[in-house]
């Protein structure tokens, strides 16, 4: 039985180590440049050299043909840090040298001899957050270098600039504190003398102005309209409308006056698709640039774009989807006469720009709710119908009258009578138990007949559709395949045998297809009390901001808080935020971060945490690391001192007793790491993300088909070859957390591919021992690290070994002030 079970493991095998090999083949395609040191993701080159080029990592003469340039260009994307100094002969950086570094996000060219950025040298590397240009004699930047980055820092410490108009914008960014250059000690020389960049003074110099005829335009689709916008200052701007995206005919015409540049747009037959749209006119000088919008609303008449027949989802409903702007107004008639909508039956809606996507929900239909129902969706341009058949019930066999085809009308809208809910009962009741019987029978077979290849019994959660979900945090699913329409979905909890609806907000994206659910009111804060500060990061769901929030708390005006954003949010984005908020309501825990609430009153989209003043963990433990002084983010770090053993075991119990917490509340996390929590104000340690992360980490990840992303650095093998995640496999993450925080942040296997990793995790090889990792902690690790699940280490069971260790160990550096 057991050879029998193991014959698809080995071809599967077979399969990962071929593509394994493969992965070989292509990395030695690429060679590092002679004097650089290379890894997969950074290549680190501060050996003198006289090159004159940008390195590059070199395509060996291995006879391929063009297949595998894709792969070739995957390798270049994820080089994410490149370091180069000293390279004297480095004279000129231009496109071509950068643009297979996709994925690049910290750049360092310091002291080398570089006299020239070519214009377009960084459009490929939308990624970069960092760069360094220090001590090389530029004579020419300019903004428009950089205008498409989200810079965190920009350094260009020891570059001499020529006082003029063309410097002028670092001057400003300087003052606005933009990208760290107000933290540099910048100089710029007159021609006789040097002088500070920040006393610099010249006349004829700023930034434009603009001005646009409109700041709202409604208009009937059809319709023809000429906006128009003035660009003035000195150096006199170039002006532009952005119209990329706008469905509407459009044309431009461009006139210029002195001092003004003007630009008038067309449009022409305005479309319903640009309802919403904002027009964005551009104003820019060598200064910057400046802009101003038009917002647009286009009326036009309702359509009814979708009516299903009623299908059976927890509750019965009949799905629509209505398009209009404004938005339509509905209504329901049954039969052809007015329906009313009462506890039996009512209608549901999501409203989403200017679709209206719900529900007619039916709460124990029976057959006197058989007949047409005709959706009426009306504005003031006009009246839309659309009609469906629905058929709930037969009649029940006693029902007489039903025979001679005449069933009685429903009353009051859809309210049955006692006797027919006695018969609808009876069958109901029948069928219920029938239900109850299946599900004992496949929990039974799921907990005590079913062994998976892993002998993993007990919670696991078996993703199935939802595996490629963005969000990583998933309830535990016992893998029931419930009958009777008791098949949890997306939007609800197994446990056991009861099916725990995750609740939606009837005030907040109410979603038309969920009936009955209790509500989980997430908080909303108005976007007027949100004060944002900077920028913190990003993560897959958008930028974090720090932000100051105001009447958060009864005793404080303002709190300082995290906000993460989300833009131009597409439906599935939106409900998938939705359930985060949802999700983030219901964890509450000192070592869960703390979320406040969402503001959707306009775009971005977001969502108000607690602030975290050291970020993310993973940076953390590398800048409180011994390489502290050397990089971290590809820039000199002062060290504030490395981590002693009571303050790591600290960190670990706290993570520890978050994961305590979130097994109780039966969430299984499936990407814990520590780039995922978040470090507080005296060594506080909280898991902090559920699933935005994998933007900035994404050499974390490994993308499979598509767009999945998968940490299967962290992952257990189940959870590798069949997507298996429970709390077990959270535990087994743990392990690799421990592990993470004795090596001061390391990347585990930092020295494999990813699929040697793969391939490790299958053989059974475990992570070494971190050096300065005691005998005890590692012993945790191999516990975390058991093949079978049910044999590793139980998180309580963790939680607390780890804080009777952290009590027996003196404190030896208090780091945190
Ligand atoms: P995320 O989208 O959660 O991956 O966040 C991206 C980055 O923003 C993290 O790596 C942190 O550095 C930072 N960040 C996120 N949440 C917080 C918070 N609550 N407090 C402080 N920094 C945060």
């Amino acid at each position: 039985m057991d050879l029998l079970l193991s014959t698809p493991r080995i071809c599967w095998w077979r399969v990962l180590f071929l593509l394994s090999i493969f992965q070989d083949y292509l990395s030695s395609m690429l060679d590092c440049p002679p004097t650089c040191s290379c890894t997969p993701t950074e290549i680190y080159c501060n050996k003198s050299d006289n090159g004159k080029f940008f390195p590059l990592l070199a395509l060996q003469d291995t006879g391929s043909n063009g297949n595998n340039s894709n792969n070739i260009q995957d390798l270049f994307k994820n080089i994410t840090s490149i370091h180069i100094e000293n390279w004297t002969g480095l004279q000129t950086l231009r496109d071509v040298d950068m643009e297979l570094y996709t994925g690049l996000q910290n750049l360092t060219i310091m002291n080398c001899n570089l006299r020239q950025i070519h214009a377009r040298a960084f459009a490929q590397n939308p990624h970069l957050r960092y760069i360094n240009l220090s001590k090389n004699p530029l004579t020419l930047l300019s903004w428009q270098l950089f205008q498409n980055l989200q810079l965190s820092e920009l350094r260009l410490d020891g570059v001499e600039f020529t006082c003029g108009c063309d410097v002028r914008w670092v001057q400003l960014w300087q003052q606005r504190a933009q990208a760290g250059l107000h933290t540099q000690q910048l100089y710029c020389h007159t021609g006789t003398s040097r002088i500070p960049l920040q006393a610099m003074d010249i006349s004829h110099c700023d930034l434009p102005d603009i001005s646009v005829s409109h700041k709202n335009l409604t208009l009937i689709e059809g319709a023809n309209v000429v906006v128009t916008c003035n660009g003035s200052g000195a150096p006199l701007p170039e002006v532009d409308w952005t119209v990329s995206g706008l469905h509407s005919i459009n044309t431009h015409q461009s006139s210029v006056r002195p001092n003004v540049h003007s630009i008038k747009l067309t449009l022409v037959n305005v479309s319903r698709e640009d309802n919403g749209f904002i027009l964005t006119c551009i104003a820019e000088n060598v200064v910057g640039m400046t802009n101003a919008s038009i917002h647009l609303t286009i009326h036009y008449p309702p359509a009814i774009l979708h009516l299903a027949e009623p299908e059976r989802q927890h509750d019965t409903c009949i799905q629509f989807t209505v398009r209009g702007s404004p938005q339509p107004s509905l209504r329901w008639l049954f039969n052809g006469k007015e329906l009313r909508q009462s506890q039996f039956v009512r209608t549901e809606v999501d409203d989403y720009q200017d679709y209206l996507e719900g529900c007619l929900v039916f709460r124990n239909p029976t057959h006197q709710n058989n007949g047409n129902y005709t959706l009426v969706a009306t504005n003031f341009l006009g009246t839309t119908t659309k009609m469906v058949y629905g058929h709930f019930l037969s009649a029940p066999f006693f029902y007489e009258d039903y025979e001679y085809g005449t069933p009685t009308p429903p009353l009051s809208g859809t309210h049955q009578s006692d006797e027919d809910t006695f018969g609808v009962s009876i069958a109901v009741g029948l069928a219920g138990f029938a239900c109850v019987l299946l599900i004992v029978l496949f929990v039974l077979i799921n907990k005590y007949g079913r062994r998976s290849k892993f002998g993993m019994k007990g919670p696991v959660a078996v993703i199935s559709g939802e595996e490629d979900s963005a969000s990583p945090l998933h309830h535990v699913n016992h893998g029931i395949l419930t009958p009777c329409g008791l098949d949890a979905g997306p939007d609800a909890v197994v446990i056991g045998m009861t099916r725990i609806p995750v609740i939606e907000n009837p005030q907040y994206f109410r979603h038309g297809h969920n009936c009955n659910k209790p509500t989980t009111y997430v908080q909303h804060v108005k976007r007027r009390d949100i004060v944002l500060k900077r920028e913190l990061g990003e993560g897959a769901f958008g930028k974090v901001f720090l932000a100051e929030c105001y009447n958060l708390s009864p005793t404080k005006d303002k709190t300082l808080v995290a906000v993460k954003t989300l833009k131009d949010p597409t439906l599935a984005a939106r409900k998938d935020f939705q359930r985060e908020a949802e999700l983030l309501t219901n964890l509450q825990h000192e070592h869960i971060v703390r979320f406040y609430g969402v503001c959707v009153d306009g775009d971005p989209l977001i969502m108000v945490f607690e602030y975290m003043k050291h970020g993310d963990l993973n940076k953390f433990l590398r800048a409180h690391g011994p390489d502290a002084m050397v990089l971290v983010d590809g820039q000199p770090l002062q060290s504030s001192g490395e981590l002693g053993l009571s303050q790591m075991l600290h960190i670990a119990t706290q993570i520890a007793s978050g994961m305590v917490y979130l097994a109780s509340q039966h969430f299984v996390h499936r990407d814990l790491a520590t780039r995922n929590c978040l470090v507080g104000n005296g060594l506080l340690v909280k898991i902090g993300d559920f699933g935005m992360s994998r933007d900035i980490y994404s050499a974390d990840y490994y993308r499979v088909g598509g767009q999945t992303m998968l940490p299967i650095r962290w992952m257990t093998p189940e959870s590798i070859m069949y997507r298996k995640f429970s709390t077990e496999s959270d535990v087994w993450s743990f392990g690799v957390i421990l592990w993470e925080i004795f090596t001061y942040g390391k990347q585990p296997w930092h020295q494999l591919s990813n699929t040697e990793v793969i391939e490790c995790t299958m053989q059974g090889q475990v992570l070494d021992r971190p050096r300065i990792c005691p005998k005890e902690v590692y012993d945790i690790m191999l516990g975390c690290w058991q093949r079978e699940p049910q044999q590793r280490l139980n998180i309580k069971d963790i939680q607390k070994i780890l804080y009777a260790m952290g009590k027996a160990t003196p404190a030896y550096l208090d780091i945190l002030g």
